[in-house]
């Protein structure tokens, strides 16, 4: 039984929440037994199997946090939404749209069998690998450091300072990441490589080791949840247009093969990755009660033990449990 799961009906006090959710972690916390770290990139499997952190942040300035709050971990696949945002930025969105379809797969992210089957070889969406590596190559600049340089832009924008990328995590990915080379030459079959493969392939594997905390998942969450606006000084960090299509991407196809029942029994947008971060938005939403974040919240998790969609098996039950103890859900 969770303890903590009275209805919060009540006066909504810092205190309580921080004790609900300090209850929750703990709880959910016993379940990364049954997952299993990534290991298909050799460095990941190093990762704390037991490891559980929460950290919310909120537009009213409330901020809690739980667990393994202080672990730095890589971003992986939750790069592919930032990317996608800065490709809109600096290509348009029509254009970029017209390089990568908006639909889900229901394929694993590193699945060559759409890129096989249907024609055009156009990829389904910016956050399954091969969307993702289109994006990549179609950033401005011709290095793949002067490819980034927009998204760690972008990054200290939302998160207060410039991370910095994990170089053990980048060599481990370069050096074993067969499959996304043979992702990148149906792409260039296709003719949807706007680089040379290999500054793609580096671009991506450089913005997948990029090294954040979940404070910082949080606050780039928060930044989504406001339409792209700075929730301090309201300065426009990404155009709401853009921003709403990568909320949109996220909710139908950010959580792998479980993106549908997540957008069903949790309803907010989020996006996971390998490590096991997740990152999610939940925008403000119209209740006849109170309830914690009504103005909305950014949400950071890590929990790198996984389940068998590739999402952090405690850290998707933990989100589950909060939006629904909370009322998160869009729907
Ligand atoms: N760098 C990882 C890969 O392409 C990211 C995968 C993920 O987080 O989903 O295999």
């Amino acid at each position: 039984m969770v303890q903590g799961s009275a209805n919060l009906n009540t006066e909504i006090n810092e205190k309580w929440l921080q004790e609900y959710v300090d209850n929750w972690v703990g709880f959910f916390k016993k379940q990364t037994v049954d997952g299993e770290v990534a290991s298909y990139i050799p460095i990941l499997a190093e990762a704390d199997q037991e490891a559980l952190g929460i950290s919310i942040i909120g537009k009213n300035g409330v901020a809690i946090k739980s667990g393994n709050t202080e672990e730095k971990f890589t971003i992986q696949s939750i790069s592919k939404v930032l990317t996608f945002i800065v490709a809109c930025m600096e290509r348009g969105l029509a254009y970029v749209l017209s390089r990568v379809d908006v639909e889900p797969t229901g394929e694993a992210f590193n699945s060559i069998m759409h890129l096989e089957i249907t024609q055009p070889k156009k990829p389904f969406n910016p956050l399954v690998n091969s969307g993702a590596l289109t994006v990549s190559s179609m950033l401005e600049g011709k290095t793949s450091d002067r490819k980034l340089e927009a998204l760690f832009i972008l990054l200290e924008k939302m998160i207060g300072y410039r991370p910095q990328i994990n170089v053990e995590t980048y060599e481990s990915e370069r050096d074993t990441s067969m499959r996304n080379r043979a992702i990148g030459y149906y792409l260039l079959e296709g003719d949807y490589l706007e680089s040379d493969l290999g500054i793609t392939l580096e671009t991506y594997f450089k913005q997948c080791s990029i090294e954040i905390t979940i404070d910082d998942l949080a606050r780039i969450g928060l930044v989504l949840s406001n339409d792209g606006y700075d929730p301090d000084t309201n300065e426009e960090i990404i155009p709401r247009a853009i921003s709403r299509l990568a909320k949109a991407m996220m909710l139908t196809c950010g959580m792998y093969n479980a993106s549908g029942k997540f957008a069903a029994y949790v309803g907010i947008p989020a996006k996971s990755g390998v490590s096991g971060g997740i990152l999610a938005v939940v925008p403000p939403r119209v209740r006849d009660e109170e309830l914690p974040f009504l103005e909305g919240c950014g949400i950071g998790i890590y929990g790198p033990a996984l389940d068998n969609q590739g999402n952090s098996i405690a850290g998707i039950k933990l989100l589950r449990h909060v939006a629904n103890q909370w009322d998160l859900s869009l729907f």
